[in-house]
């Protein structure tokens, strides 16, 4: 087994990777690249999972976190409010409790303003990092700079954003309020009556097909030596020889090296390695509409007063909305979503008799300070992380990858990777 000097892994060791999602196909391709050799863990097909059914968006202005001020007033309302933002099933209150107080923790002005400054590099460097990773595949037409965009109906909407525009201000987002005629410029195809101002941010990029983008990432792996095996890994464990032996429920085979980035299912392997992590899911729904076979939007387009995007996929509009605090285990629960069905009919009349052709959960791999971990176990050199990319998993896969292909190489990064290390649960 090869022992990880601190001038990194040396080339042609073989590496596993737990997970085929966006996150685990972005790292396949970028270690496949350094000369490693990569094995993919992935029960199912790549990319299918939560990757698979985003909103597509690739937001470099993203540097907002979850938790904010006024978070835990908010609170009852996850679970008393049917239209709010978030909910919380009663019966799961009690599994994640420890997990919502940290969440509250990271809403303190404070500690809001370290996690944007964590958050900046990650999702500023986020396009460049995907453009980087299709070129290898050539596949930079499956990602589009097409912008990412807001609409508010009230002035109260607009106000809300108030700390958005302060931290996208200090961290040199490039944005601009538009005004309704710009709105109706840029999506003519919303009911004007939809919207009086918006946000946008000019350099955030669009993928229609995230499961298509996965999966190329990963054949551009393939075609540098790396494997998929339909197996589900049951347990890593750390070998005194240097290396990881990786156990399925058929076969346990040894590597030099493993990567975490089973989403939000990582949390088994951390504590396998004796690391301790706050992870749990933010469940997400969408509804896909039959295609018109119109350009209805350009772009990924939010309504947070009404806490849905609708999304132009490559087969018709998805309204993508829900922040649901269920755990992995309980079965979906639609009824929220379809109740978004009649807005999206209205402010986008071009899909009013679109016929439902798909209804869709994803489990979002959320740490309660809305960054993930990235980096080298503290406990196993041999151990590396790549989860908890919460709402932003799509934004983040790439530049994570070339930041772990960096670590992993022995090559040193100008970015601080403290505020990712998984030793600060
Ligand atoms: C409704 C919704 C909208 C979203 N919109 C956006 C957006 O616009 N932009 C954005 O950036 N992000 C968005 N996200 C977030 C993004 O989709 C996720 O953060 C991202 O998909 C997570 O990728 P992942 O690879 O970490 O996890 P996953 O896609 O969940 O992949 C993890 C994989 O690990 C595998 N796995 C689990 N257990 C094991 C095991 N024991 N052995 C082997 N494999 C295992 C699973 O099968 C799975 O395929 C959205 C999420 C949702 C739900």
């Amino acid at each position: 087994m090869q022992q990880i000097s601190p001038a990194g892994l040396s080339p042609a060791s073989s590496i596993a990777i737990i997970g085929g999602g966006v996150v685990g196909a972005a790292n396949a391709l970028a270690l496949a690249c350094e000369g490693y050799r990569v094995t993919v863990f992935e029960p199912d097909d790549i990319g299918a999972g939560t990757s698979s059914g985003n909103a597509g968006g690739i937001v470099t202005g993203a540097v907002t976190p979850t938790a904010t001020p006024g978070v835990l007033r908010a609170m009852p309302g996850y679970v008393f409010d049917q239209d709010g933002a978030a909910v919380l099933r009663p019966a799961y209150a009690l599994k994640i409790l420890p997990w919502l107080l940290r969440f509250i923790a990271a809403s303190r002005p404070s500690r809001v303003a370290a996690i944007a400054q964590a958050l900046q590099p990650l999702v500023a460097g986020s396009m460049q990092a995907h453009l980087a990773l299709a070129d290898v595949c050539g596949a930079r037409d499956r990602i589009r700079r097409v912008g990412w965009l807001k609409v508010y109906k009230t002035a109260k909407g607009f106000a809300d954003t108030a700390l958005d525009r302060e931290l996208m201000t200090r961290h040199g987002v490039n944005f601009s309020v538009l005004t309704a005629a710009q709105i109706a410029e840029l999506e003519p195809h919303i009911d004007p009556d939809a919207y009086t101002c918006g946000l946008f941010q000019p350099d955030s990029g669009f993928v229609n097909y995230p499961l298509a983008l996965s999966q190329t990432y990963f054949d551009g792996a393939r075609q540098r030596g790396a494997l998929h095996l339909r197996e589900k890994v049951l347990e890593v464990r750390p070998l005194e020889s240097g290396g990881v032996a990786i156990a399925t429920g058929q076969l346990t085979r040894q590597f030099d090296a493993v990567v975490v980035a089973a989403g939000a299912w990582s949390k088994q392997f951390a504590s396998q390695v004796g690391d301790k992590v706050c992870l749990d899911t933010e469940r997400g729904y969408h509804i896909s509409l039959q295609s018109t076979g119109a350009d209805l939007l350009q772009r990924p387009v939010c309504f947070p007063e009404n806490h849905c995007v609708l999304s132009p996929m490559h087969d018709g509009i998805s309204i993508v909305s829900i922040d649901e605090l269920a755990g992995l285990d309980a079965p979906p629960d639609y009824r929220r979503i379809r109740a978004i069905l009649p807005f999206a009919r209205k402010v986008l009349p071009g899909v009013a008799r679109q016929t439902v052709q798909r209804e869709w959960m994803g489990f979002r791999p959320s740490t309660p300070d809305s960054l993930p971990v990235i980096g080298r176990s503290p406990r196993c050199k041999n151990v590396f992380y790549a989860f908890g990319h919460g709402h932003l998993g799509l934004t983040m896969s790439a530049i994570t990858a070339q930041w772990l292909a960096n670590m992993v190489s022995g090559r040193t990064d100008s970015v601080d990777m403290t505020p990712y290390r998984i030793d600060r649960f």
